[in-house]
């Protein structure tokens, strides 16, 4: 019997799943095939540019989705290398840096070490931090202080990324992180399930904090290697 419930509870989640894939790739399907049928019926149109337009974002989102899931398909290929952390971040917050200040967000960063070897897949984590910053950037709508900060804890890698933006309501804390859970306007709700398939890819994991009206921390968690650890897995092998 409770193999059969779970059994049940998996066709479930995969209902889930699908209803929210096939949702998210018929609206733009449904908006390309509108715009495209405008363009066949009025060749002349002067808004032709416009609808093209359109039509290309909206590939553009299917594009998106598609990828995102790709990500999620075993086995995952993660190219794991030794790579200091901290031009990483440095890497990343240049990216948003023109945004940042078109959103009247200031980015604060602090390190306690300046070098932090992780084993990781450098363009996967960027892509994650990315992801966390935007969603950061994203909750402050009106302006913040955005912070990240770079610690050691024991064997471990702790990066913060804190927000002072509109937090995160405790009964929505256990939906992040599911497909399609999205509060926005424009948003997919893909960003963290992919955001936490990687870290889980890199033995890491990822915390919350938030406050509702305060702002939020993530903080990815990774296995940090020490500069000692290195040399001695030499020292081994010539002794
Ligand atoms: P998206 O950004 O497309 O909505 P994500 O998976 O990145 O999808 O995030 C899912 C949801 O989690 C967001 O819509 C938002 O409700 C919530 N969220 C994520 N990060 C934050 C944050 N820093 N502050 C407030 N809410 C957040
Ligand atoms: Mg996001």
């Amino acid at each position: 019997v409770e193999n059969k419930l779970h059994q049940q509870d998996k066709l479930a989640a995969v209902g889930q799943l699908a209803a929210g894939v096939a949702h998210e790739i018929r609206n733009p399907l449904t908006s390309m095939k509108g715009y495209a049928e405008f363009l066949q019926l009025d060749e002349e149109s002067e808004d032709r540019l416009e609808y093209l337009d359109i039509i290309l974002d909206e590939i553009e989102r299917v594009n998106l989705i598609v990828e995102e899931f790709m990500v999620l398909s075993k086995p995952q290929i993660l190219n794991l290398e030794n790579k200091n952390i901290v031009p990483i971040l440095e890497s990343v917050l240049s990216l948003v840096k023109f945004d940042s200040e078109k959103r009247n967000i200031k980015i604060l960063l602090k390190i306690d070490n300046e070098v932090s070897l992780v084993a990781c897949d450098e363009n996967r984590l960027k892509q994650v931090i990315l992801n966390f910053v935007k969603n950061a950037m994203e909750a402050m709508p009106g302006g913040g202080v955005l912070t990240v900060i770079l610690s050691h804890a024991n064997d471990q890698v702790r990066l913060a990324i804190q927000d002072t933006g509109i937090g995160i309501p405790e009964d929505k804390l256990k939906k992040l992180g599911e497909p399609f859970f999205t509060t926005k306007k424009t948003g997919n709700g893909l960003g963290l399930m992919v955001s936490f398939k990687i870290i889980e890819g890199h033995n890491g994991n990822v915390l919350v904090d938030s406050v509702v009206n305060k702002g939020t921390t993530f903080t990815i968690v990774l296995p940090l290697i020490s500069s000692s650890e290195l040399i001695s897995v030499g020292e081994t092998k010539l002794g």
